[in-house]
């Protein structure tokens, strides 16, 4: 600070005394007005010097400057250093809290006031067909090409959300995506979507599981009072009254199975997979599930079928017991029940690349390829009729399936119209050994030599 007035005053000394050395008052009042001139045109070339590094605000680089002009390049550098400490710390926060949204299952998008997309995460690029990058600044309305939504932004209330068509939805992928809005600001707004496609297909199959399982109780339970009401209020005769009980047992017999099938079905669904469980002798389930099916076609084909247990390799199986008898079983109770009387059917285990197979084929009269894919859903049934018929509950399948996925294997349906079906369950190696062998070898076993 001091320097100034002495380099001012220097100055003008300097050329008041070349005045007076010329011997001029005049001169000598000139000279001091020079050298006041000179000052403060240097003293503009250094404001000059600091004026041309704001402009530029390059840190990196500093003007040659000294005196007062210095203290302020300092100063202004130290603050400089400290706003851009500030900003590069902001911007870092920035671009996590940026990465975290990144990060969200959920949709995020961000409109400004006219809503124009300012940004947008991936997740909501991917469900609403829309460019991170090239569509920023573009009008939302204009990507999203939904009436639903249209309606939503021209009504402007966001008290709920909507639902719209994901952009690569089709007959045989649905896909249904929430959006909500939250305006914030002054009038920016929040757009958070969500893909609830898998809670509205949950929502809709338990809807129709409900409607399906009333159905089925509805309809014997209807004839059941019917025929209660009927003993109570018309005067029977004996014989009648024994034909009404046997339908009336009938039907109640009917509810039970679909009891007893719809807690197995919650039962497998509830509970943790078997793990090892026991081995199992396959040869011996496959003999109890042949008694029963035997049992069940002397009861409702006559004549009989003719019912095959093909030879295989005996060998151990690890599993629930009760679970996979009843999934033998009621592929067995399947070929008994829609095979024509005196139909053959046979069964048996066999191995394939390590793993177990057991498989039923029966001389029915098959399946159409279009109802393959289905057949595992709860309450399908191709033929309708002959399943009540037979006291079928429409979720043997499903049961099978479950038991199969549980075990770590797969359920394989291979069938011809007019020609029959093969229905096979595929145990994985892991769960196949052979008799001699104990449990702590088994990962060693040459199931080719079983
Ligand atoms: P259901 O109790 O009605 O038999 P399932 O789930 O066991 O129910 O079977 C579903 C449907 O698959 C049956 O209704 C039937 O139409 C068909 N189905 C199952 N097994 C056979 C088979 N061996 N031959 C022909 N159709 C079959």
């Amino acid at each position: 600070m001091t320097r100034r007035p002495i380099e001012l005053l220097g100055l003008v000394t300097l050329g008041a005394a070349w005045g007076l050395f010329e011997g001029s008052p005049g001169l000598t009042f000139a000279g001091a007005a020079c050298g006041a001139v000179v000052w403060s045109a240097w003293d503009a070339v250094r404001a000059a010097r600091l004026l041309t590094w704001l402009n530029n605000f390059d840190l990196s680089s500093s003007p040659r400057l000294n005196g007062l002009w210095l203290e302020m390049y300092d100063r202004s550098r130290k603050v400089f250093k400290k706003l851009e400490k500030q900003r590069l710390s902001s911007d870092i926060r920035l671009s996590n809290f940026l990465a975290a949204i990144q990060a969200s299952p959920n949709g995020v998008v961000l409109l400004d006031d006219s809503g124009r997309i300012e940004w947008v995460n991936l997740t909501a690029a991917n469900q609403l067909g829309v460019d991170p990058q090239r569509d920023i600044g573009q009008y939302v309305q204009n990507l999203v090409r939904s009436p639903v939504f249209s309606a939503y932004l021209a009504n402007a209330d966001f008290s709920a959300e909507i639902q719209i068509n994901g952009v690569r939805a089709s007959a045989t992928h649905p896909s249904r995506i929430s959006i909500q809005i939250h305006p914030y600001g002054s009038s920016r707004k929040l757009m958070l979507t969500r893909d609830v496609t898998a809670v509205e297909l949950a929502e809709a199959m338990r809807k129709d599981f409900v409607a399906n399982v009333s159905h089925e109780i509805r309809t014997p339970l209807t004839v059941l009072s019917g025929f209660v009401e009927t003993l109570q209020t018309l005067p029977i005769q004996e014989p009648e009254r024994n034909v009404y009980l046997g339908l009336m047992s009938q039907q109640a017999l009917r509810m039970q199975s679909l009891v007893s099938d719809l807690l197995t079905l919650s039962r497998l669904e509830g509970s943790p997979a078997p793990g090892q469980g026991e081995w199992l002798d396959c040869q011996d389930l496959l003999a109890q599930a042949l008694q029963e099916a035997k049992g069940l076609s002397q009861a409702i084909s006559h004549p009989p079928h003719d019912i095959r247990s093909i030879e295989g390799p005996s060998f151990l199986v690890a599993g629930a017991r009760s679970e996979l008898l009843s999934a033998l079983s009621n592929l067995l109770s399947n070929a008994v029940r829609y095979t024509p009387d005196g139909g053959v059917i046979c069964a048996g285990w066999r191995l394939k690349d390590g793993s177990a197979e057991f498989f039923v084929e029966d001389s029915g009269p098959g399946i159409a390829a279009e109802h393959l894919p289905r057949l595992t859903e709860r309450f399908y049934r191709v033929d309708r009729s002959r399943s009540r018929e037979t006291g079928g509950t429409g979720l043997g399948l499903a049961i099978v399936k479950h038991v199969v996925q549980r075990h770590g294997g797969q359920l394989e349906i291979q069938s011809t119209l007019g020609k029959g079906s093969c229905f096979s369950i595929l145990l994985p190696s892991s769960r196949v050994r052979s008799e001699n062998t104990d449990v702590a070898t088994v990962a060693a076993t040459d199931l080719s030599a079983v």
